[in-house]
């Protein structure tokens, strides 16, 4: 054994926790892949919650106490090495065009101060502005000040945590790549890396955005370009004493620079820094702040912020008693690095779960019901978000409340989702859509993309505000062509206003007879579609040991087919869905071959958690009163799962006691 505790990655947040609990007494070893690969190194250093204007109240909580325990935090790291961090307590100012309207869309209407909880902000008018801050582009109006706000020299921060580590006695192993975590009945009993086994009583998962090559969390890159110019020498002092937190672009002042950031793009783990992203980062620079447009260019470089889909961090206990997480900290990781440390070091050392944790567990992207223990439900649950008449009360005290669908962190009432395709006309096809109820809609990129016939005007037939786009692959028979349709779904999608949505339903079919998935094309797509970023819902046959390795990899949902496409044929493949339902910690989707409501409310009684059905809708007489009764099948065997199917016998068993009855 090694040390008491490992923990895979070393960037600031692998750093911080070592540190923590070597100085509480255990020893520690971290293994890192590349040390410079950490977006630690290429963030801004910003610490700075108010002007980031974070709307979670647990997550705002939790920046707060760790902006809180910076000064401190960061002189304790600078007695053990003797080095600088760079934190400064400057505050922000985020400045506001006139287009952005009174009080940059922010503050309360006329007020001069906000009064958040335990953390100040001032409006500043135009004239105040462009006094405290000299230098500002002729088009600020006005703006915010956040006086506690700060920053810190992430590359010295990251310099001093790695020399404190080794100066407290953390093994520190650099160049170490883990492949995999060796699980056993619940434990990790090691983890598998380029130097051989390694092994520890306690793991700690730390490895930002490549989190995911190890474990099932949906924690996905988001790159970030920045760069920085040099303060020239015709510049007196410092031009800049605060960071600059505009519309799209900050500037952040260092001692000898301004670094200039960032983009945030979904391009998986695309390197390098495009003419693009710098052209906007200058643009948009130079219009805040103007006279940097003379300043000598000094660096470029990129990052991968560690995003997950609520933006919010995965930390505390995971699906094995001595696996700890701390990732997913996205865009502040910098900030959040101290609070981080001793919440993990509390839980891990002395059990002791801060209640703060309880929002960041990882068990919120798995919210799948287990069949132990029934989860009890309230009729409104039940509605696929439609008044039905509600449950007799005693039938509600009976059940509790049934978990919405969740899938890759986004939540859904309705478990019914529909397609576009096959109708007679696109007003059947609204009605129909209208009519079941449904959340997600799945839309084929190609069909759109080629105007194939029905598929002309549906960006514009279909309320995007309210139903989200499940771009598919139909069509595609090869996985380079599915991931290049995914990508482009993923245009469209954001052509349709969902900026933020990274799904996509994997149907890679090479058979036009049977329609039947391949299951090594759709492997491999799933693979590079996850490390794309992407939320990946693939479609396959109902085989178990496939359904398992594509959640192994990543996949937010499986949907194994009850019969093939269009056939409504019904659930041919029961006992294979069944499988996968037990096992499967990731929504399971019977798509495809459901041809009737009773054919819907038996794959939902089988414990389904979403049902998607197009043909049997599209091509019935009715297609609006259709997509109605499969709405209602849908709940109706949902209920039916959760409520307990009676036991199957083999003899009669009369309704009426046969004791007890008047004899003569
Ligand atoms: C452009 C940009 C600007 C940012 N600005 C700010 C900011 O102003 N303020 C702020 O608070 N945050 C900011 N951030 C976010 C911040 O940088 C991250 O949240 C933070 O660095 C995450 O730290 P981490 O330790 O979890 O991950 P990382 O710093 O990415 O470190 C992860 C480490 O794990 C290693 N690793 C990965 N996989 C394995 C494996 N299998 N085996 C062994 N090692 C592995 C990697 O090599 C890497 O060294 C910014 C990020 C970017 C990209």
């Amino acid at each position: 054994m090694t040390s008491d505790i490992v923990i895979i990655g070393g960037g600031v947040i692998g750093l911080a926790i070592a540190i923590e609990l070597k100085l509480r007494g255990t020893s520690v070893t971290v293994l890192c892949r590349d040390f410079q690969a950490a977006a630690t190194h290429a963030a801004a250093g910003m610490l700075a919650p108010d002007a980031e204007n974070i709307t979670n109240g647990v997550m705002r909580a939790l920046c707060w106490r760790s902006r809180a325990l910076y000064p401190d935090w960061t002189r304790k790291l600078e007695e053990l090495t003797s080095l600088n961090t760079g934190y400064r307590p400057c505050g922000v100012l985020a400045p506001f065009f006139e287009e952005a309207g009174g009080q940059g869309g922010r503050g309360a209407g006329g007020a001069e101060e906000e009064n958040t909880l335990s953390s100040p902000a001032y409006w500043l008018d135009k004239e105040t502005i462009h006094q405290y801050q000299p230098g500002l582009g002729a088009e600020v109006a006005g703006g915010w000040w956040y006086p506690e706000d700060a920053q810190v020299d992430n590359r010295a921060l990251a310099r001093v945590l790695w020399t404190a580590a080794e100066s407290v006695g953390v093994e520190l192993k650099d160049g170490v790549t883990v492949d995999a975590f060796l699980q056993q009945q619940g434990q990790v009993v090691g983890v598998q890396t380029n130097a051989g086994v390694i092994r520890a009583a306690h793991y700690v998962l730390t490895s930002g955005s490549w989190s995911n090559e190890l474990l099932p969390l949906p924690v996905r890159p988001k790159k970030g370009q920045m760069l920085s110019v040099r303060i020239p020498e015709f510049v007196p002092e410092l031009p800049l004493k605060r960071v600059l937190f505009g519309q799209d672009i900050y500037i952040v002042p260092r001692r000898d620079r301004l670094i200039i950031g960032a983009t945030s793009e979904d391009v998986g783990f695309i390197p390098d820094n495009t003419p693009e992203g710098i052209q906007t980062l200058l643009q948009a620079a130079i219009r805040l702040y103007p006279q940097l447009k003379h300043y000598p260019i000094q660096e470029f470089w990129w990052g991968f912020r560690p995003a997950t889909p609520d933006e919010l961090p995965i930390l505390g206990t995971s699906h094995c008693q001595n696996l700890t997480l701390a990732t997913g900290h996205y865009r502040n990781g910098i900030l959040l690095a101290p609070v981080t440390a001793a919440l993990i070091a509390d839980l891990i050392l002395s059990q002791k779960s801060d209640p703060l944790l309880a929002d960041f567990h990882y068990s919120r992207f798995h919210t799948k019901p287990s069949t132990s223990t029934p989860m009890l439900t309230h009729s409104a649950n039940f509605s696929n978000g439609r008044n039905t008449t509600p449950l007799p009360t005693d039938a509600i005290n009976h059940v509790s409340t049934d978990s919405p669908l969740v899938i890759a962190g986004k939540t859904f009432q309705s478990r019914l989702m529909t397609g576009t395709g096959k109708y007679r006309n696109i007003e059947e096809m609204q009605q129909s859509i209208a009519a079941s109820d449904c959340q997600i809609v799945t839309v084929a990129v190609r069909r759109v993309q080629t105007k194939a016939p029905g598929h002309e005007g549906l960006a514009e037939a279909l309320d995007w505000t309210k139903i989200w786009m499940l771009p598919n692959t139909a069509g595609c028979q090869t996985a380079e062509e599915a991931i290049r349709v995914a990508r482009l779904g993923r245009e469209m999608a954001k052509l349709l206003g969902q900026e933020d949505n990274n799904f996509v339903k994997l149907e890679v079919i090479p058979d036009l007879k049977y329609l039947l998935p391949d299951p090594i094309g759709t492997l491999q797509a799933a693979e590079q579609l996850v490390k794309e970023g992407f939320a990946v819902l693939p479609y396959i046959n109902a085989d178990p040991m496939l359904a398992k390795r594509l959640e192994e990899v990543g996949c937010a949902t499986v949907m194994p087919l009850a019969s093939p496409i269009g056939s409504g044929q019904g659930l041919k493949t029961t006992a294979n869905i069944q499988i996968i339902i037990e096992n499967a910690s990731v929504p399971v989707v019977v798509d495809a071959g459901i041809g009737s409501p009773s054919q819907a409310a038996q794959a939902m009684e089988l414990g389904a958690d979403a049902l998607l059905i197009n043909s049997a809708i599209a091509l019935s007489q009715n297609p609006a009163a259709m997509a109605r009764a499969m709405n209602l099948a849908t709940v109706a065997g949902r209920l039916a799962y959760l409520a307990g199917r009676m036991p199957i016998k083999d003899y009669a068993s009369p309704s009426s006691p046969l004791t007890g009855t008047i004899t003569s």
